[in-house]
């Protein structure tokens, strides 16, 4: 059914001379949501990716669809996604460099109090965008439109993490995720998202 619905696409395509925006699914290429390469962001920059967790007060509050609807309305590429209660070990790798802070033992024990939901959202400079998409740390002063600034007002609970830089996006997804649960797939509307 897949392959015959594609087959009729190929030929309208082909016959309205729209063969320049026709890429071949990766699902047909490469078997059901296969993942066969890992894209680096180093080598493709509208391949950009970020992590992006929703953590315990976003679950608990039962904001995962909202969250994830703001993302795929932005036009950016879901590749990667599970819920999950984490592990301590991971967690103080991912929070590594507050170790020091007062706030970290308590930091801890919320994120390990429910379960989180952990996404990996690719796009032109999605870890900017996101960044500013998520708002600041401290919902008090976070806009409102962002993520925090419409969910929360504490900084205790500030419903989701957005990873701040390339290299800790690298660093983050290489932690919450193997490289094969991340999906490589072609968007149908790409070129209508992003100049190539
Ligand atoms: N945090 C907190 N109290 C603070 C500052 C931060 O509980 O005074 C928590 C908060 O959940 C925040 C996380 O620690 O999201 C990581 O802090 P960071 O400065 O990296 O902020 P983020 O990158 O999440 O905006
Ligand atoms: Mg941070």
């Amino acid at each position: 059914m897949l392959q015959r619905c594609v087959f009729k696409t190929m030929v309208q395509r082909f016959h309205s001379g729209r063969r320049d925006t026709w890429r071949f699914p990766a699902a047909l290429l490469y078997g059901h949501g296969a993942a066969t390469h890992r894209h680096s962001s180093t080598d493709l920059p509208d391949k950009e990716q970020t992590l992006i967790v929703v953590k315990p007060d976003g679950v608990q509050r039962r904001l995962v669809g909202q969250i994830v609807q703001r993302f795929e309305q932005r036009g950016f590429k879901l590749v990667g996604l599970k819920m999950l209660r984490v592990s301590e070990d991971v967690l103080s790798q991912h929070y590594c460099q507050l170790t020091s802070k007062p706030f970290y033992p308590s930091l801890l024990y919320y994120m390990m109090s429910a379960p989180v939901v952990v996404m990996v959202w690719e796009g032109h400079k999605v870890i900017q965008t996101s960044r500013v998409m998520v708002g600041h740390t401290n919902p008090a002063e976070a806009q409102a439109g962002t993520v925090r600034g419409d969910f929360s007002f504490h900084v205790s609970r500030n419903v989701v993490h957005a990873s701040d830089s390339l290299e800790g996006a690298q660093r983050e997804i290489q932690l919450w995720f193997q490289g094969k649960e991340l999906l490589n797939w072609d968007c149908w509307d790409q070129t209508m998202t992003c100049e190539e």
